[in-house]
C-alpha cells in the first residue's frame, strides 16, 4: 500500500517557519472548528478533519518529530533508504530510522504515514514521558511463535514453561539508539536487542492443531509508553504413532487375534490415559469399529471428552504348523459346504 505523504503544515495552515506558538494557536482554532461535538451534522468529515488536526500538531509541536520530518521531507522514503540497509541513519548519527512496522487498523489513530515514519520513534527516548505522545503511544506489534505439543500435551494440558526469542529495550542506551550522541553498540541504534525470554503458558486441555493462545503484553514492545503488544504461541500438534485425532475423538487400529474376532474374546487396548480391558464380541469382521466412550480427547469447551474409536484388525497365524494347517483345512471344507 502506497503510502501518501502528508503536509502537516498545510494541514494546519501554517508556513514551514511557524514558531511553536504559532503552531499551537493555530492547532487550537482548528480543533475547536472541527471537534466532532461541534458539527453534529457531518460527524465523519470532522472526525477525520479532527484527526488529521492532531496528527499534525502531534508532529509539529514536538521537536524532535518536526525536526525528522522537515529533515526527511517529502521524499522521506528514498531518503530513508539511502542511510543504509538497516533502515537508515541520518547524518550526523542521531540514530533515526525508518522502518515499515505492521501496525494494526485500529492502533493509535494515526495515519499509516505517521506510524510509519515515527513507528521506532518513541522508543528511542526521544519524547518526554509527560508528552502527549507518551500518553497516547503507539501498541507494539503482535508476534507469532510456534509451539510443539504432542497428543499426550494437548490432553493433559497444564503449566509449561517455554523459551522464546524476543526483544527487549536496550539496556545500554535504554531504547534510545544512541549513547552520548553517538550510535550505540549494543543494538546498533534499534534500541531493541533480542533476548531469551522465559515465559509460564498455560496450556487449555484438548487444544487444537493450529490453535493460538494468546499472551497478553509479551509480544513487540511498543513505542512512546504505548502497551507492547501480545504474544500469540501457534500450537503444532505432532503426529501420533497410534492416535489419529478428529475433532474431539481418538481413532486407532488394534491387533486382534483372529480367534477372538471368530469366537469372541477379551484385549487389551492403550488409550491416552493407560491400558484398558475390552470385549471382542463374537462375530466380529475384520475391521469392525469399536467405540470407547468418553476416552478421547477432553471437550475445549464444555465439560466432559470425546470418544476412544478402535479398529479391530485381524491378526492371521503367521506360520502355521502342520497340526494347524490341517485344522484350517477342514474349516475351509466346511465353509465350501454351506
Ligand atoms: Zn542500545
Amino acid at each position: 500500500m502506497p503510502l501518501t505523504y502528508k503536509d502537516y503544515y498545510e494541514i494546519l495552515g501554517v508556513p514551514k517557519t511557524a514558531t511553536a506558538k504559532e503552531i499551537k494557536t493555530a492547532y487550537r482554532k482548528l480543533a475547536r472548528k472541527w471537534h466532532p461535538d461541534v458539527n453534529p451534522t457531518k460527524k465523519k468529515e470532522a472526525e477525520e478533519k479532527f484527526k488529521e488536526i492532531a496528527e499534525a500538531y502531534e508532529v509539529l509541536n514536538d521537536p524532535d518529530k518536526r525536526k525528522r520530518y522537515d529533515t526527511l521531507g517529502p521524499n522521506w522514503q528514498q531518503q530513508a533508504q539511502n542511510y543504509g540497509s538497516r533502515g537508515g541513519y541520518q547524518p550526523g548519527g542521531d540514530g533515526v530510522h525508518v522502518e515499515y512496522a505492521d501496525f494494526g487498523d485500529d492502533e493509535g489513530g494515526f495515519s499509516d504515514f505517521f506510524r510509519t515514519f515515527f513507528s521506532d520513534f518513541s522508543a528511542r527516548g526521544a519524547g518526554n514521558p509527560t508528552s502527549r505522545s507518551s500518553r497516547r503511544g503507539i501498541r507494539g506489534n503482535d508476534a507469532e511463535y510456534g509451539i510443539e505439543l504432542n497428543l499426550r500435551d494437548a490432553y493433559s494440558g497444564g503449566a509449561r514453561q517455554l523459551t522464546v526469542q524476543t526483544q527487549a529495550r536496550c539496556p545500554q542506551c535504554n531504547g534510545t539508539g544512541t549513547v552520548q550522541g553517538k550510535l550505540c553498540h549494543e543494538c546498533r541504534g534499534t534500541g531493541t536487542i533480542n533476548v531469551t525470554k522465559t515465559l509460564d503458558v498455560t496450556i487449555p486441555r484438548g487444544i487444537r492443531d493450529g490453535q493460538r493462545i494468546r499472551l497478553a503484553g509479551q509480544g513487540g514492545l511498543g513505542f512512546g509508553g504505548g502497551p507492547s503488544g501480545d504474544l500469540y504461541l501457534v500450537v503444532h500438534i505432532a503426529h501420533d504413532p497410534l492416535f489419529e485425532r478428529q475433532g474431539d475423538d481418538l481413532y486407532e487400529d488394534h491387533p486382534v487375534s483372529v480367534y477372538s474376532l471368530v469366537l469372541g474374546g477379551e484385549t487389551t487396548v492403550p488409550t491416552l490415559t493407560g491400558k484398558i480391558d475390552m470385549k471382542v464380541p463374537a462375530s466380529s469382521q475384520n475391521g469392525r469399529v469399536l467405540r470407547i466412550p468418553g476416552k478421547g480427547m477432553p471437550k475445549l469447551r464444555g465439560e466432559g471428552h470425546g470418544d476412544l474409536y478402535v479398529k479391530l484388525v485381524a491378526e492371521l497365524p503367521a506360520k502355521p504348523n502342520e497340526k494347524e494347517r490341517e485344522l484350517w483345512a477342514q474349516l475351509a471344507q466346511l465353509a465350501k459346504a454351506r
